[in-house]
């Protein structure tokens, strides 16, 4: 592949980019110098959508009408909408949920005539879902955010330069020394620092070291110095204490200069300095959502979207005797406003170390995921993708997802392991996970999808209010084939997964053979990854069935007898599939289909092939006999291919394919089937 051996060309070639600027442009087949990075990657979208409009942003007790357009673009039957209001908010006209069916691409309009009796920040949600069943739903979650002013209002949040409020965070277990200062005092501007954290081998000991406060420490000193103990976590997804390897700084009480930085364990434990005790200026431990690895000096943070700061809550400021001390266990409440950055935090360290420790360390040189950065802010309405070659962008609810940072991540992933390349794969924008865009679309957001789900060792892909089990085969709605990036996120987990179902019973037992052919390729499809699969020799012969098992039919038609020869052995059919098939002389193909409700139902070939077709409702021997017969077809598809165009009952039917001359013709169709009613 040409496009491969320049760009991998290049990537060594970057070294000498200084004495070779010209040359350099001359060769690369897609490097994107940053200046013009526009491309966004984004998340595919769910089938129901939301928007909100505002009439006029109102001030204090001013009314005001919100507009809610609620569109599917399939028929969703029981369709729940529920609008969440600040609670100062007053109804004057208009309901605030609604049940009902919506009809295909046509909008769902809800009005709401309100009002707000108090200045303040208003968050405004409209949530629209459409339950399958625990792990399988359609829906969207748009928010509408305002300040309320008496003589001033606006759309969105001051900017947290100006707001203060939520810096501070909540103490868990107050720790030794005397609080001097209790109020926040940030932001104050923390540069990145270069200290990192060392990677260990192996995931560290999960054992929670139960460290306590105690004033028995042995380390005591007069020399000046003072070590900060502490404990840092924050309120997860889960409404549950977490936390994560994240940076801390120990700052001055009264101007925030930097005295020392260090890192948490994975349960929040840190231990900062020694350091000059500033003493009677006090300190405060700083938790910031940063983490710099040694590995290729990787950083990932979590910045607000407008300051480009990291986020940070602080201790009060604390006056200490030297020595080591304590100074207690804070944390970051559930109902405090960045509290989701720190979650965006601990998903991208969670892919990183994925990566690194299923992967990247046993590669010489080790390879690491890379460095990531998001953009976020609590009223981001911003989208949420990859800026191709820059930083990941999440709007405010996006955080809600478990899958989407891995997703977005997963996007800067190839681009870095494909030498700063990436595929020109035209998405359409919206993209969705279960209709088909194009082949290389296909790809690299499939891969995309199926990261996070590798991550999470959980099928389930989710969005703020909706999800898709991908381990399940039959999805309402959804297209067939490799052009469809849910199809191939869900072959790439059927890989993965030790879970046997239908077709799939093959697990690579690792993520390594997954990681290498993407690490050493730079695949534009999957199916061009699956010939690089093969080439290096990973187990193609029984993880192929694993794609079967999700619609994607690699198997080589040359001059194999590709389908099952009697009804028993027939292949079952999707609706809107299409497939290609090869006729021997003297071969018959079966293939079987299922209808739900009465439909009509259209079976047809393409291609040179003079096809022959006999459908039957009944598989009582082989061939069946004549009482299973519905109908036969010789050529009234176009030239000399069958079609049947016919209304059916619910139940199974069975389609013969085989050539006119049944004896001695031979040769290659597309078979398509769809039903509809
Ligand atoms: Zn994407």
């Amino acid at each position: 592949m040409t496009y491969q051996i320049l760009s991998k060309f290049n990537y060594y070639y970057k070294v000498f980019i200084l004495v070779n600027v010209i040359i350099y442009y001359l060769y690369v087949p897609c490097t994107i110098s940053d200046s013009n990075i526009k491309q966004a990657l984004e998340e595919p979208s769910t089938t129901i959508q939301v928007s909100i409009s505002i009439d006029k942003i109102p001030k204090v007790n001013e009314s005001t009408i919100l507009q809610f357009d609620i569109v599917s673009i399939y028929y969703a039957e029981d369709t729940k909408v529920q609008i969440d209001l600040p609670s100062d908010a007053v109804v004057i006209n208009g309901d605030i949920t609604w049940k009902g069916n919506l009809l295909a691409n046509q909008a769902h309009k809800m009005s709401l005539e309100i009002l707000f009796e108090t200045e303040g920040k208003k968050k405004i949600t409209c949530t629209a879902t459409k339950i399958f069943d625990e792990s399988n739903s359609w829906g969207d979650l748009k928010s509408l955010f305002l300040t309320v002013g008496s003589q001033f209002s606006q759309l969105g949040y001051p900017s947290m330069i100006q707001d203060k409020s939520e810096l501070l965070a909540e103490a868990e277990i107050i720790g030794e020394g005397e609080t001097i200062d209790s109020k926040e005092s940030y932001p104050a501007s923390i540069q990145n620092s270069p200290e990192s954290l060392e990677i260990t081998t192996e995931p560290s000991n999960p054992l929670i070291k139960q460290r306590k406060i105690s004033n028995e420490k042995p380390l005591r000193s007069d020399d000046g110095s003072l070590t900060i103990e502490g404990r840092w976590q924050f309120y997860g997804r889960n409404s549950s204490l977490e936390s994560e390897q994240m940076k801390v700084y120990i700052v001055r009480g009264d101007n925030n200069k930097i005295l020392s930085i260090c890192y948490t364990d994975e349960n929040g434990y840190y231990s900062c300095g020694p350091f000059g005790n500033p003493g009677s200026a006090g300190v405060r431990s700083v938790f910031v959502t940063s983490v710099t690895y040694s590995l290729n000096r990787d950083t990932l943070r979590v910045i607000n979207l407008d300051t480009k700061n990291v986020f940070a809550y602080t201790t009060p400021s604390v006056k200490f005797q030297d020595g080591t001390r304590n100074i207690g266990s804070y944390f970051i409440g559930k109902d405090k406003e960045n509290v989701r950055a720190y979650w965006l935090q601990k998903d991208l360290i969670k892919v990183w170390k994925f990566i690194y420790h299923n992967a990247g360390k046993y590669q010489n040189p080790k390879v690491s995921a890379g460095s990531c950065t998001i953009r976020w802010k609590a009223d981001s309405e911003d989208g949420n993708y990859y800026n191709l070659g820059g930083d990941i962008y999440l709007e405010a609810d996006a955080p809600l997802s478990n899958t989407v940072v891995g997703h977005e991540y997963g996007h800067r992933i190839m681009y870095g392991v494909y030498g700063n390349c990436f595929p020109n794969d035209n998405c359409p924008s919206p993209h969705y996970i279960g209709l088909a865009s194009n082949t290389t679309c296909a790809w690299t957001e499939g891969w995309a999808n199926f990261l996070p789900l590798a991550v999470n060792n959980d099928p389930v892909y989710r969005w703020e209010k909706s999800s898709r089990n991908l381990e399940t085969t039959y999805h309402e709605g959804w297209e067939n084939g490799d052009a469809v990036e849910g199809r191939i996120a869900a072959s790439l987990w059927d890989i993965y997964d030790q879970e046997n179902d239908n077709l799939d019973k093959y697990s690579d037992q690792t993520f390594r053979k997954i990681w290498d052919v993407l690490y050493s390729q730079n695949d534009n499809t999957f199916k061009e990854y699956w010939t690089a699969r093969k080439e290096r020799g990973h187990n193609v012969d029984d993880a192929i069935n694993c794609l079967l098992e999700n619609t994607i039919d690699y198997r080589d038609n040359g001059n194999d007898d590709d389908f099952g020869n009697t009804c028993y052995g027939s292949y079952q059919l999707l609706n809107n599939q299409a497939l290609t098939g090869n006729i021997d002389k003297g071969d018959s193909d079966y293939f079987k289909f299922n209808i739900y409700r009465s439909s009509y139902v259209d079976l047809h070939t393409t291609g040179t092939t003079d096809t022959y077709g006999i459908l039957f409702s009944c598989c009582d021997g082989s061939p069946p006999s004549t009482s299973c017969e519905v109908i036969r077809s010789d050529d009234e598809g176009t030239g000399r291919n069958f079609r049947i165009n016919e209304y059916l009952y619910s139940g199974t039917y069975y389609l013969k394919i085989r050539h006119y001359n049944r004896y001695t013709g031979s040769g290659k169709y597309i078979l398509k089937f769809s039903s509809s009613n």
